[in-house]
């Protein structure tokens, strides 16, 4: 669900992204950052991605990005949590305005024990893979043209094996997969888009009270600032999850010390607030590891 309006900290007033926009270009509202969850019992961050790219640079609009956990009672939060469930698009990142593109890879991210109440053929988890894929023969028997998925995990393998692909994103349109891995390695938050990306690179899982933290090894600089990001998991949002990966003794082996290649799909990107450097993860089905 897309967020209309957003809390500008700079003006203390609910804005919507194009509202945002002109206040940006005026220099009342400082920085994209600078955003939070309208509902005024609920201080989540947001933020408005694209804000800072130059108008003929951007391939979309300025929107808003829910990039932290909301409040327990945020009447916001309690909405999109019943929309969800009612269209149950919760890990469906594409809409109907994403026509199909030949021969590009749509990720999916359906936990691998949930069922897809799509036509017979469309299988979940990765579609062209040999076998399974050949059986299915989705794109001859199908009224309608389905297109090809991968899992994270299986476009990580992907990646790693170099192959070429074209991934298609929503709303953007395609990219090459060398493109759409990025390896967090002392950029500029400047330099990054405000789009789907991979960021990847090696990291250390760290038990918290609530939750696991991840820590890159490579820093991130932004506004004179240069941290170490980092990923947040409370331990409820993993267990929930059908993913083996994040089964709980499964996490216990994790935070061993030894670093993971770890990978997040990040839709807004990594993100300066209180001095840290964070990458928002929306859920299990959007980070993985190899060893
Ligand atoms: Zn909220």
């Amino acid at each position: 669900m897309k967020l209309e309006k957003a809390y500008a900290e700079d003006i203390k007033l609910n804005i919507t992204a194009e509202e945002a926009d002109r206040q940006f270009s005026a220099g009342v509202v400082k920085s994209k950052f600078s955003f939070q969850c309208p509902d005024e019992h609920c201080s989540a961050p947001v933020t408005c991605a694209n804000l800072e790219r130059p108008k003929d640079k951007r391939k979309r609009d300025p929107y808003y990005k829910v990039v932290g956990e909301h409040s327990p009672n945020c009447d916001i939060a309690k909405d999109i949590e019943k929309q969800k469930k009612r269209t149950n698009s919760k890990t469906d990142i594409y809409s109907d305005s994403d026509e199909y593109i030949d021969n590009a890879i749509r990720l999916n991210l359906q936990p691998p024990s949930t069922k897809r109440p799509e036509p017979a053929g469309d299988k979940q988890g990765d579609s062209d893979s040999g076998v399974k894929a050949r059986r299915g023969n989705a794109e001859e028997s199908g009224k309608r043209k389905i297109q090809r998925s991968k899992t994270l995990s299986s476009l990580i393998d992907a990646f790693l094996a170099h192959e070429s692909h074209t991934i298609q994103l929503p709303e953007i349109g395609v990219i090459n997969i060398r493109d759409f891995f990025v390896e967090i390695n002392g950029q500029d938050l400047s330099e990054l888009e405000d789009e789907f990306r991979i960021y990847y690179g090696k990291a250390w899982f760290n038990k918290k009270e609530n939750g696991y933290s991840i820590v890159f090894d490579k820093t991130l600089t932004s506004a004179g600032i240069t941290k170490r990001p980092s990923i947040y998991m409370p331990l409820d949002k993993l267990v929930e999850s059908g993913f083996k990966r994040f089964k709980v003794n499964e996490l216990e082996r994790l935070a061993d010390k030894k670093p993971k290649t770890v990978f997040i799909l990040s839709q807004a990107g990594p993100q300066l607030r209180n001095g840290y450097i964070n990458i928002w993860c929306d859920g299990p089905e959007y980070l993985d590891y190899r060893l």
